[in-house]
């Protein structure tokens, strides 16, 4: 048991997606942090593999982001966010659509990756009604997508696990097949070459339920959390195509994406392929309070404009949507994020990156090995019966070895601080190497 926990603390808590009973017989726990490592309640430097969650871009405890919020707090506490507004949610927006892809020009504030994606998913379905086009009301995901737990994310998510409690979920909702397939595209083999034409999986559900039901198509444009699924050349392109040519809306999830982590401001911009909403969070404020952001096309933005009364204000938001402590924290993030050239940063790091991982291709059990910007993923072979197994037990040993990466099923994700340095680089691939040798 922890020196620092009693048995009450330890038990009051219901951490989410943790095995709770395992965890509560050996607890990892974390105290502090400063740039690319945390320090471990028995006094042990970490460094961090993951960005958090994925979500402290530019490194742990950042001044500026600190003294922003410490201002902000001091000053104006709470604004509602319903028909009065404050000065600090209009600047935040505006510095978001500076760094936007062109033609995003407006943002909608919420309050994490899953608010966001349930509001691009809602917004979608208005602006066709907004245009007059009741009908359009499906949505659709991809199998192996994550977008957050709310019942839309996870509707149109498509991880059986996250699934498979909740019931019938989301009506109206269908799914097209993911893009990834180690026989044809390891990524050991380059960028993937085949898969396109799984973008026209979007044509078989548009001749399913035809153009005029269907609202929108959400996904990632690397899917992350199921294991950094890179796309096959071409494919997003396509699926663009085909959403514009059935008037579907694109919804890129940039939940992780966003902010720099492929080398480029956004996912979009990397791939040169537009959406028309794209959802943010995350790296939006460098991890330190909630907040996430949809950032919407001006087209979509206009519909509701001009669209009928019922629909002209779009009746969603929620009390903390443009919270000032929050925006504060995103405009100290934002101006960090550009001073220390974050946002390119990972275009550099990227093949350092990828040179550093190929210190573990003599580790045994390894099927992959995929990188892309600052994201770097180690798919692992599966125990037979065992699934999951390898790659949740190399995250617990290299925990202990002072090193925090994911595990996703079979596979081991690495997305660390924009900040990093080479030789952080090597040492977070040395560890993890040592780990997977050892484990053999
Ligand atoms: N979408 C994507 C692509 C994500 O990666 C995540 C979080 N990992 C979410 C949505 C949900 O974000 P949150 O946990 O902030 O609700």
């Amino acid at each position: 048991m922890s020196a620092r926990l009693s048995t009450n603390d330890l038990e009051a808590y219901w951490m989410p997606f943790t095995a709770n009973r395992q965890y509560k017989k050996a607890p990892r726990l974390l105290v502090s942090a400063e740039r690319t490592h945390y320090t471990s309640d028995d006094g042990r430097r970490i460094l961090d593999g993951t960005s958090g969650l994925w979500c402290v871009d530019a490194g742990h405890c950042r001044p500026k982001i600190i003294e922003a919020i410490r201002a902000q707090v001091g000053e104006l506490d709470f604004a509602g966010s319903f028909q009065i507004g404050h000065p600090k949610a209009f600047e935040c927006a505006s510095k978001l659509v500076n760094i936007a892809p062109p033609g995003f020009d407006h943002v909608f504030f919420t309050n994490s990756g899953s608010e966001s994606v349930e509001t691009a998913l809602k917004m979608a379905i208005a602006y066709h009604r907004a245009k007059g086009n009741a009908t359009k009301v499906r949505l659709i995901g991809r199998e192996r997508g994550y977008h957050g737990v709310n019942f839309g994310g996870t509707s149109v998510g498509g991880i059986a696990n996250n699934r498979k409690m909740f019931g019938p979920l989301l009506s109206g909702v269908d799914h097209i097949r993911h893009t990834h397939d180690l026989s044809r595209n390891a990524f050991s083999r380059g960028e993937p070459e085949h898969g396109a034409e799984l973008a026209d999986d979007l044509e078989r559900l548009v001749a399913l339920h035809d153009a005029s039901t269907i609202a929108a198509v959400i996904v990632e444009p690397v899917a992350c959390s199921t294991g950094v699924l890179i796309p096959p050349k071409g494919y997003l392109k396509r699926l663009a195509a085909i959403c514009a040519k059935h008037d579907i809306l694109l919804i890129f999830d940039e939940v992780i994406t966003a902010f720099g982590r492929l080398g480029t401001p956004f996912g979009a911009d990397y791939f040169g392929v537009f959406p028309d909403l794209i959802t943010t969070a995350k790296g939006l404020t460098n991890g330190t309070v909630p907040m996430g952001a949809v950032l919407v096309k001006k087209e979509v933005h206009e519909a509701f404009m001009q669209g009928p009364e019922d629909v002209i204000d779009f009746f969603h938001g929620y009390t903390y949507s443009g919270h000032p402590v929050s925006c504060a924290a995103a405009i100290g993030t934002l101006e960090t994020y550009k001073e220390e050239g974050l946002l390119t940063r990972a275009a550099e790091l990227a093949p350092i990156g990828r040179k550093a991982s190929t210190r573990s291709k003599g580790c045994p059990h390894i099927l992959d090995i995929r990188n892309i910007g600052l994201i770097g993923a180690i798919e692992l072979e599966p125990i037979p019966g065992e699934p999951s197994k390898r790659a949740y037990n190399a995250f617990v040993e290299a925990s202990t070895e002072a090193l925090l990466v994911r595990s996703t099923g079979d596979i081991i994700a690495m997305s660390p601080p924009l900040i990093i340095e080479k030789q952080e680089i090597d040492q977070l691939i040395d560890i993890l190497s040592g780990v997977l040798k050892a484990a053999a």
